[in-house]
């Protein structure tokens, strides 16, 4: 495996075009089990160094790829360099666009707030048509510790197999809640996607790309969330350097 270990973690060498080709051959010849991607920014590099829990869910995970360009930036800096950042928020319409009508790709999106997965679903319909969203589910608050609502989600997923699950339960939720289901999730390929549900109902927006090209897409974030953001953001940029700071002298 080509993979870059940064922060005590390991990261696929993959950009775009290869993480499209990755899943889509999960879904063409799946495993047992759920083959799921992470995407690491640098929150999540943060939370990794205090969560044994999630770097467990990292290494379940098939595909781990830079979201962030600190992260990517680190890379290069500590000569270990990822070719691109590769958002699970644009992984998602990557693979619906590259879904062919004559072999729709089946996608089951779980999470967001009620409501929301249905606006994502015709908006995807609209925009993609050779994309059928089989399923959408909104749980409710605390349902990753109560059994039966979890043998419910997995129900819904199984009955309505779909190729592809979107998971958008904000991180580490989504990430964890992947892993522990992993054996008994009946979708070859899931991607954990914090907002993208969200984004792709219009729910809240992305950052401008040009915005996202000059790397500030964080700043975009906080500036639509702050009260929720202030904390982590002040508390990644006090710790990531320093992350940084380690790995260069080791
Ligand atoms: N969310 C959810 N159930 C939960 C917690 C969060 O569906 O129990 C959804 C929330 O509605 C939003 C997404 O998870 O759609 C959070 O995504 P975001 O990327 O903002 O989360 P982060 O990873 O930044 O915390």
């Amino acid at each position: 495996m080509n993979r870059v270990r940064l922060f005590g973690v390991e990261i696929d060498r993959v950009g775009m075009a290869e993480a499209v080709a990755r899943v889509q051959e999960w879904i063409a010849q799946p495993s047992a089990g759920c083959r799921f991607v992470v995407t690491p920014n640098v929150d999540h590099t943060v939370l990794l160094q205090t969560s044994d829990a999630l770097r467990a869910a990292y290494q379940g995970a098939g595909l781990v790829l830079a979201d962030g360009w600190p992260v990517v930036a680190a890379s290069r800096l500590l000569r270990r360099p990822l070719p691109e950042r590769v958002a699970g928020s644009d992984l998602a319409p990557a693979l619906f666009a590259a879904a062919r009508p004559d072999a729709p790709l089946r996608v089951f999106l779980l999470g967001a707030a009620p409501g929301v997965g249905e606006r994502a679903a015709r908006n995807i319909h609209r925009r993609w048509p050779a994309v059928t969203v089989v399923g959408a589910y909104s749980p409710p608050v605390g349902f990753e510790r109560d059994d039966a609502e979890n043998e419910k989600i997995l129900a819904l997923i199984r009955n309505a197999s779909p190729d592809l699950l979107l998971i958008g339960l904000g991180a580490p939720k989504q990430e964890l809640w992947a892993h522990r289901h992993q054996s008994q999730l009946a979708v070859p390929a899931a991607l954990c996607v914090g907002a993208t549900i969200d984004f792709l109902a219009g729910e809240k927006r992305r950052a401008p790309r040009f915005i996202q090209k000059l790397g500030l897409e964080w700043l975009h974030r906080m500036a639509s969330e702050p009260r929720r953001l202030i904390k982590r953001y002040a508390r990644d940029a006090w710790i990531f350097p320093q992350l940084v700071w380690q790995e260069w002298r080791a």
